[in-house]
């Protein structure tokens, strides 16, 4: 097939050219004199992507779901209890992973849709008299649904039930995309991936870790080797890794660093704001349902979309796929064959999206659901059209 293969699924995400020929390179000796500076010069950058003047960046080369990994061990010890809320495929898989390194986890069960309700974690929090809840594990943009989760709410509830208990959040799907404050949020443990806002192949997890968080990893005494933070501490400082960095990875992760600090946070967040309400409203001119149930939690960086009874949502996408060359994301768990993703996040513009709209109307009448076409697609024009600087 020529022509490019139009990647939107929410992860992995397209790869800027600027980023894969800044890791296209020839191998270095990661122990010379000249290594620090690349070292230093990104674990530097990184906390002003997480929104932190007091926060420790950490990257290893593993991946997103390494770092729920990471942050469970480095603040915890065996058995404890923490608190989780589980609303979609990656609440639940940060709360397995919980569960299967031995914590006993308190789940909140929110309908797969809806958001995190901070009532429910004040309540959790105000009847654990006992203060043995030692962690709140919560996902911000839960990339199954397409829904983004109030984070300072959660804040909020847990320092008005005065409860001391660390806060782990997922940002995989939302650092580096949506509007991310961890000194704010009073976030201890900040999780992120490579493949999705930093606009890079998988193979990185970034961790950013709070003051608070900090002295956990010092205390928390679940064992651990490969991810133990304290030989990062250690190693880092003096600008080195406890083990042999992926370079290719470093040298993306920088190029990705310099165009987001360019553009600004403040500006990234922004420019997925804005595509993102393209999307929704052609979803709302295709009369198909996001799978988010209230309309102020739709995510910025993915759509997850029902398609209607009767209708495959593989379907769907595997039409998409060998029509059109053109990948939309999965249902997952539960939700596969109901509802299928158009990821928006990372490097992207209007017209990349409109393509991607495009595509999705033609595949939608092939596979015999009645929409428009051109509707979704006038909608979204309509809207950048009139919101273009
Ligand atoms: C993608 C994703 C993960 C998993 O990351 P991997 O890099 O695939 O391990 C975890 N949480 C969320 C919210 C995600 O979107």
């Amino acid at each position: 097939m020529s022509g490019r293969n139009f990647l939107f699924v929410p992860g992995p995400t397209n790869v800027p050219d600027r980023i894969l020929r800044a890791m296209h390179r020839a191998q270095e000796d990661h122990r010379s004199s000249a290594f620090p500076a690349l070292t230093k010069g990104i674990l530097g950058d990184l906390p002003k992507v997480f929104g932190t003047t007091k926060g420790q960046a950490f990257v290893l080369p593993a991946s997103g779901t390494a770092m729920w990994e990471t942050a469970i061990v480095n603040s915890l010890s065996p058995g404890d209890r923490v608190l989780a809320v589980r609303n979609g495929q990656f609440s639940h898989l940060f709360v397995d992973a919980a569960q299967r390194l031995g914590m006993q986890v308190d789940i909140i069960e929110v309908e797969w849709g809806a958001a995190i309700s901070a009532a429910q974690i004040q309540s959790a929090l105000e009847a654990d008299k006992a203060r043995a809840i030692k962690a709140v594990l919560v996902v911000h943009n839960e990339t199954a649904t397409g829904v983004t989760s109030d984070i300072a709410a959660v804040r909020a509830a847990m320092n008005a039930a005065k409860h001391a208990a660390l806060l782990l959040v997922d940002g995989v799907s939302s650092i580096g995309s949506l509007e991310f404050k961890m000194d704010a949020w009073g976030v201890d443990f900040g999780i992120a991936g490579s493949q999705k806002g930093f606009m890079m192949p998988a193979g990185l997890g970034i961790l950013c870790v709070g003051p608070k968080g900090l002295e956990a990893v010092k205390t928390a005494t679940c064992p651990r080797a490969f991810f133990d933070l304290r030989d990062h501490i250690t190693t880092n400082a003096t600008g080195y890794f406890p083990y042999t960095p992926s370079l290719a990875h470093l040298y993306g992760l920088r190029e990705a660093l310099d165009m987001l600090l360019a553009e600004g946070m403040a500006n990234v967040a922004a420019r997925h704001k804005r595509l993102g309400e393209g999307v929704r409203r052609a979803v709302a001119a295709w009369k198909l349902e996001a799978c988010a149930k209230d309309p102020s939690t739709q995510s910025d960086t993915v759509t997850a979309i029902v398609v209607p009874a009767g209708a495959d949502a593989e379907q769907v996408r595997d039409i998409a796929f060998k029509k059109y060359n053109l990948a939309l994301g999965a249902g997952l768990g539960p939700l596969r064959g109901r509802v299928f993703r158009i990821g928006h996040l990372g490097d992207l513009n209007e017209l990349m999206l409109l393509g991607a709209l495009a595509g999705t109307e033609m595949t939608l009448v092939d596979a015999g659901i009645p929409v428009t076409l051109g509707s979704g697609v006038a909608a979204a024009q309509a809207w950048y059209r009139s919101t273009a600087s």
